[in-house]
């Protein structure tokens, strides 16, 4: 029996190619593994896989008695309904520690730099197994796509190194003309319904006793929501009584302008603006210079809520 690899629920780049790159390792390091995802390929991913001739993962979601290494998040909230009937045998992740526990030891590579796969290419560097070129590309624009081609308060050093070095095993010299093209590709809300949008990039927390859904959706110009926005927020409303959830927030990034705004529904408005020292008009606020749903959203609402 295999052991799966996969990202969080609603896998973005970084859980996919997270979950390719890990796999190929594995597999060289003589550990019989499958990547699998929990979700649907987003535009951003498919560019990817298809820019480098990768298949996608299959589709699993149900793990009981299997072994599994999980990559990009350990929180129950973005796993497999059974993941305690499944053995966790390592977490790679750049998150803020979930709530995910072990019955066994197990390996654990999590460091607060801006992608799972730069974590990953360390591995690489460590068990001195050299990256394919098409593995290597791929890390690459996983990378660029999680530090919003560096302007990200969470990227670092050695992200920036790491992308360095994938682009040169990738041969790929423009490699930041080749991130805003990414980003053009994600910015094209067409052929998506608004509900569809608001769970693009989505992320399920517990806070305290309130269960907070929060989405994003970075684009290289925020007027392509102006005559979406109102149908944006009805599928908050229905996904948020759906979900039986305290509160939906989404995010709409401007990755030229460095800043969000941000659309909430909520029971609790007058909280979620106290968290970020602000307050709403309209249910939405611009907050200038947050990119990060991690690091710049996430611990404000924790500590409020
Ligand atoms: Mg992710
Ligand atoms: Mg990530
Ligand atoms: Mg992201």
């Amino acid at each position: 029996m295999p052991t799966y690899i996969f990202g969080h629920t609603t896998p973005d780049s970084d859980s996919i190619i997270g979950a390719i790159a890990l796999s190929y390792l594995k597999n060289k390091l003589g550990e019989e593994t499958v990547a699998v995802r929990q979700g649907e390929i987003n535009p951003e991913t498919a560019f990817i896989l298809e820019k480098f001739g990768a298949d996608a993962p299959a589709f699993k979601d149900s793990f009981a008695g299997e072994s599994v290494y999980l990559v990009d998040f350990s929180d129950i909230a973005q796993s497999p309904k059974d993941i305690k009937e499944a053995t966790i045998l390592g977490i790679v992740d750049h998150h803020k520690l979930g709530d995910i526990t072990t019955a066994t030891p197990l390996e654990c590579w999590i460091r607060p730099v801006g992608c799972s796969n730069t974590i990953i290419k360390q591995m690489y560097d460590y068990h001195e197994v050299a990256i394919p070129q098409d593995i290597a590309g791929m890390m690459l624009c996983a990378i660029l796509s999680d530090t919003v081609i560096f302007k990200s308060p969470t990227c670092t050093k050695e992200d920036t190194k790491a992308c360095k070095e994938l682009a040169k095993i990738a041969q790929i010299e423009e490699y930041k003309a080749l991130g805003m093209e990414m980003f053009v590709v994600k910015s094209n809300l067409l052929n998506a319904t608004p509900r569809e949008l608001v769970l693009r990039d989505f992320k399920d927390f517990t806070m305290g006793d309130k269960r907070i859904g929060i989405g994003q959706l970075e684009v290289v110009d925020l007027s392509l929501f102006d005559t979406i926005k109102e149908a944006l927020f009805e599928a908050m409303e229905s996904l948020k009584v759906e979900g039986e959830r305290d509160s939906i927030l989404l995010l709409l990034t401007d990755i030229m302008q460095e800043g969000s705004q941000l659309l909430v529904v909520s029971d609790e408005e007058a909280t979620i603006a106290q968290a970020f020292d602000t307050t709403l008009t309209s249910h939405q606020v611009w907050l200038a210079g947050v990119m990060s749903r991690k690091k710049q959203i996430v611990p404000f609402l924790e500590k409020a809520f």
